[in-house]
């Protein structure tokens, strides 16, 4: 077996790592950590650590680690077939089932799935598919697309570019021209602190009439958004905020996009995170609770209506010009639906919901009334801690002084894994699925 040494030299000399820092990590300077196993919601490391996942990797083992059911399906499915393509109309028993079982589970304006790789690609697809919409009803100039701040819908040319959150642009001349962004729903950081929710979700909706004012609407062809903001802060949107938008939306005619990567499949303990806020898109991504990340796999959840033209579409040009060799990759496929057997026979949506309650409170319980402690908020089992300097003007520490990194490596020193968000001062909790009381409360005493 290699040594340790041997495998952190080696990592430093060869691995490109996604999101970090990589001076500092050739150079040794940044923690690493080389993953061994898991199980339920604890991972363990080549060190001999024992780490509660309170962030499910990247919010995405949603059943938790080491499930044999995922397992086992992973590896029928290999040694069967771990390989065919879905082009002109190929499938297997595991694809085909996956797709229904995603519609069955789907809102009931939704019609067909396509899958791919992972949320970034599942975007992108989605631009497209929008984008041919339009071309296909002779609307060549509706083209925009209109995201949030703090949004994170990937980080591809044109994903990267809907990813509202500065780090994602710099120095890679995104955003793209095509994308416009507007105000982020984040009631704790509204510039008037003398607003309510209420005028506060006015001043949003008033913010995307005015970009579509200026924009013109038969130049915008869609909104996107994630029904929490995830990346951006774990921020539930104040009350009444997507029934306002998606007002305005209909009345100019944009398709909406409902970025569930992150609320797909339970997190919010509702199956989709359309169903806890009566979001009506035309279109839904998926990914990651899709297959608890035991394989890759994504999906664009089609609603019939976008469905429709599309099929026109290919009767007037032909067979529709898009697709990655891996699409319903059959290993995914299997992985997908033994993970949402799962989802159903360990009943994660009701636990999701009911253990983020619990979970929610005790840590604002715990937490909240510190001085530095700005605001508690989460929705199912997300939950995040924003600090602040001065809880009374709400006035936020600069960036070599934030609270949230030096928390986050505190609690790893006690084995509690939590992210510190990467735009913010904030540190935020995402665990899967299957947390149990003890669990959640190990968590909230580690603070
Ligand atoms: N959309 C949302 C809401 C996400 O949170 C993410 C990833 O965190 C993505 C899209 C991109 O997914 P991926 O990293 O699988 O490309």
């Amino acid at each position: 077996m290699l040594t340790n040494d041997q495998l952190s030299q080696w990592d430093r000399e060869n691995f490109f790592h996604p999101s970090t820092h990589l001076a500092q990590h050739a150079r040794g300077e940044s923690p690493s950590r080389i993953v061994t196993g898991g199980d339920g919601v604890f991972i363990e490391d080549r060190d001999g650590n024992r780490l509660l996942d309170g962030f499910a990797g990247l919010y995405c083992v949603n059943v938790g680690y080491g499930r044999t059911e995922i397992q086992d399906a992973i590896a029928a499915q290999a040694r069967e077939l771990a390989y065919y393509h879905a082009y002109v109309g190929h499938g297997t028993e595991a694809s085909i089932t996956l797709s229904k079982m995603v519609l069955d589970r789907a809102p009931s304006n939704m019609s067909k799935v396509y899958f791919g790789l992972g949320g970034s690609d599942a975007n992108e697809t989605n631009i497209k598919l929008v984008w041919y919409y339009n071309n296909i009803l002779g609307r060549p100039e509706k083209k925009k697309i209109i995201s949030r701040w703090r949004g994170y819908h990937g980080s591809g040319l044109m994903t990267g570019s809907l990813t509202g959150l500065a780090g994602f642009h710099k120095k890679f001349d995104l955003p793209l021209s095509q994308v416009k962004h507007t105000t982020a729903p984040d009631y704790f950081r509204r510039d008037d602190l003398n607003q309510t929710e209420a005028q506060f979700v006015a001043h949003c909706v008033s913010e995307l009439e005015a970009l579509i004012e200026r924009e013109g609407a038969d130049t915008i062809a869609a909104f996107i958004g994630e029904p929490v903001l995830g990346t951006g802060g774990l921020v539930p949107p104040p009350a009444g905020y997507w029934e306002a938008i998606q007002k305005v939306l209909k009345r100019h005619d944009i398709l909406m996009i409902a970025d569930e990567v992150v609320t797909g499949f339970g997190r919010l303990g509702t199956m989709f995170g359309s169903d806890h806020y009566g979001i009506e898109a035309d279109i839904i991504t998926i990914a990651k609770g899709l297959t608890s990340a035991y394989a890759p796999l994504s999906g664009s959840i089609i609603s019939d209506k976008v469905w429709k033209v599309l099929e026109q579409g290919t009767d007037e040009n032909g067979p529709i010009g898009h697709g990655w060799t891996y699409s319903a990759h059959p290993i995914g496929a299997a992985a997908g639906v033994a993970n949402l057997n799962l989802i159903d026979s360990m009943d994660l949506v009701d636990n999701a919901g009911k253990m983020g309650a619990y979970f929610n409170k005790a840590m604002a319980d715990a937490v909240g009334g510190h001085a530095h402690v700005g605001d508690v908020r989460g929705e199912g089992l997300l939950c995040a801690v924003e600090f602040v300097e001065d809880k009374s003007d709400r006035t936020f520490y600069d960036s070599s002084k934030k609270i949230g990194p030096q928390l986050a490596a505190a609690l790893l020193k006690r084995n509690v894994i939590a992210r510190a968000m990467p735009q913010g001062d904030i540190i935020g909790f995402a665990p899967p699925l299957c947390l149990s009381k003890t669990e959640a409360d190990s968590i909230v005493l580690s603070m």
